[in-house]
């Protein structure tokens, strides 16, 4: 029915009415920052009356305009807080992963569908999330440390990270730097493949069950994430479920296939 003249019209749609669409939305790449030789962080800026509701821990969905079908999941490795633009980070692996990490620049753009993913730290006061990353799979615990960290929460977080050598801890200064302000963050990095006489001072060899339970003092309130490529996913939920006896409902995975 049209309006009577003089009757208020009826309002623009509202800006949330672009971001719960699973339309993709051209973003411009605002920046990037090579993490590693290999591993690069692309900051993607929000368009005008883009204003999503989205949680720490997502992922959002992305192709390039030339090969709009060829969409690929990352995970958010910047926080809620963070407003005005997402942030991923993405390791050179596999068609999409080489082209974002040799390709995308300043200036470009990508197609980007709306955050997703029940991938969600549980910030509870008596909560201590044990966060278990290999490679890449910090990426969204980057995210965790950073709202955490940001609003001064008393929650517990713990991210153990498997890597092969020094030279592939990714955030290495920021997750330290981070530790300095939040007293309830810790990062802890173990060594896989450093040569013997390696100065690193830190911990050396496989994720264990061992490692794990050193972390943990109260595990009923403990929440065990694990994320990355499958192996390591799956690894980790074998150490914790069959190996700790710690029930499935504690641990949550997110697998990148
Ligand atoms: C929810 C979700 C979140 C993700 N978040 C990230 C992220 O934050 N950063 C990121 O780099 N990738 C992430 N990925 C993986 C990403 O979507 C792509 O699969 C990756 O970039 C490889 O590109 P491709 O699929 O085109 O490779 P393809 O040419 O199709 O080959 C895929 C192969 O690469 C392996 N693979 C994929 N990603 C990795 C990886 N990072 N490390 C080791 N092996 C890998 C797969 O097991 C497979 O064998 C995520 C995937 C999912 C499902």
């Amino acid at each position: 029915m049209n309006p009577t003249p003089g009757q208020l019209q009826p309002a623009a749609p509202a800006p949330a009415a672009i971001t719960t669409s699973k339309q993709p939305v051209e973003m411009v790449v605002e920046r990037v920052v090579m993490e590693l030789p290999d591993t690069k962080t692309i900051r993607l800026i929000w368009p005008q009356d883009y204003n999503p509701q989205f949680l720490t821990g997502q992922f959002i969905t992305v192709s390039w305009p030339d090969t709009p079908k060829y969409r690929r999941a990352y995970s958010l490795s910047s926080c809620a807080l963070d407003r005005g633009h997402f942030e991923i980070t993405v390791k050179r692996e596999g068609r999409m992963g080489t082209r974002m990490v040799d390709w995308a620049k300043e200036g470009d753009l990508l197609q980007v569908i709306r955050p997703a993913g029940k991938f969600l730290p549980v910030y509870d006061a008596d909560k201590h999330l044990i966060c278990i990353a290999g490679g890449s799979g910090v990426t969204p615990f980057r995210g965790f440390a950073r709202e955490a960290t940001s609003r001064g929460l008393s929650t517990r977080l713990t991210v153990l990270y498997s890597v092969r050598t020094t030279k592939d801890i990714i955030f290495h200064d920021e997750f330290r730097e981070m530790e300095k302000r939040n007293p309830n963050l810790k990062f802890a990095v173990t060594c896989t493949r450093l040569e013997v006489d390696d100065p690193w001072e830190g911990r050396r060899g496989r994720l264990d069950v061992a490692w794990i339970r050193e972390q943990v003092t109260d595990i009923g309130n403990a929440v065990f994430y694990a994320c990355g490529p499958t192996p390591l996913v799956e690894f980790a939920e074998d150490l914790v479920v069959n190996h700790m006896a710690v029930p499935r409902a504690q641990l949550r995975t997110e697998i990148w296939g």
